[in-house]
């Protein structure tokens, strides 16, 4: 019997010494980061470490001052000297955008627009997609999500946990290479985060690549293959979630960790 031989791993954003200053302030000081095809990394640090920061990096909400984004083996293009550093080829960050699924902590949805509209808008306006099978896929994406009933209502009607889980059925709908999460749960009474949980755990189970931003270690534990933990700028200590809540090394990771369950 030949043994199959394992399935390479294939990078989908690999972040490359990435700095950024705001001001005299730098916030990241060299930080190396890889998804991989499948794989969720969970990216945890106190608050002000700059987490929010590198997530942006990746679709150029931020700029890194130096450093490179690749997205599925392309480089984005920049140019410039910070802090005037900028894209350099719209063209090819509109289609990398494109490609990448962001929630954030605001659900960010628009108030005038029904529930399915606002899933609906990027594939046509973005991705220039037919109305008819957009439509279709819309609404599996909000039924998957737990929300097919609520899809002609309006943000306002929705709870906080329906809002977020709209905003992430809008990101599922451009079928997006990876999915970034920017702690998606914060803004949420408990009650209704677990059911947005719910909801990443089982793209996660599917084997969606995610990067995910969160202050809930148990889940980050959970759901993550990787974590990441982001301290003064740089990665104090990263490894598989068993080796980083399990066998942690680092001090100040420990300290951190013991915060955070006594939160
Ligand atoms: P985290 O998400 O880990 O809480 P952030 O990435 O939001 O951290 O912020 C890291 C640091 O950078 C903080 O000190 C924050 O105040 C600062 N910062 C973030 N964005 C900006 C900005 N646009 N302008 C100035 N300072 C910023
Ligand atoms: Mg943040």
């Amino acid at each position: 019997m030949t043994e199959t031989a394992p399935r390479p791993a294939i990078p989908v954003v690999e972040l490359d010494q990435i700095h950024k200053s705001f001001g005299e302030v730098e916030v990241l000081k060299g930080v190396s980061v890889t998804a991989h095809e499948g794989e969720v990394v969970a990216l945890i640090g106190s608050s002000g470490s700059g987490k929010s920061t590198l997530l942006r990096c990746i679709n150029m909400l931020e700029v890194p001052d130096s450093g490179t984004v690749k997205i599925a083996g392309e480089t984005i293009s920049l140019t410039g000297a910070p802090p005037h550093r900028r894209v350099s080829d719209e063209a090819q960050i509109r289609r990398i955008r494109s490609g990448l699924g962001m929630v954030f902590q605001q659900f960010n949805l628009w108030s005038h627009m029904s529930v399915l509209d606002n899933v609906m808008e990027a594939p046509i306006l973005v991705q220039k997609r037919e109305k008819a099978e957009v439509r279709g896929e819309a609404m599996d994406m909000l039924k998957k999500v737990g929300i097919g009933d609520k899809a002609d209502a309006y943000p306002a009607q929705l709870s906080g946990g329906q809002q977020q889980r709209a905003a992430i059925a809008r990101a599922l709908c451009i079928n997006p290479r990876v999915m970034l999460f920017d702690e998606p749960t914060s803004a949420l009474d408990p009650e209704l985060e677990v059911e947005v949980l719910r909801v990443i755990k089982l793209l996660a189970d599917e084997g969606r690549t995610m990067i995910l931003v969160t202050h809930d270690m148990e889940f980050a534990r959970s759901v993550g293959d990787r974590a990441i933990f982001l301290h003064a700028g740089k990665i104090e200590e990263e490894g598989s979630v068993d080796e980083v809540f399990g066998a942690t090394k680092s001090a100040r990771l420990r300290q951190f960790l013991n915060a955070a369950s006594h939160a």
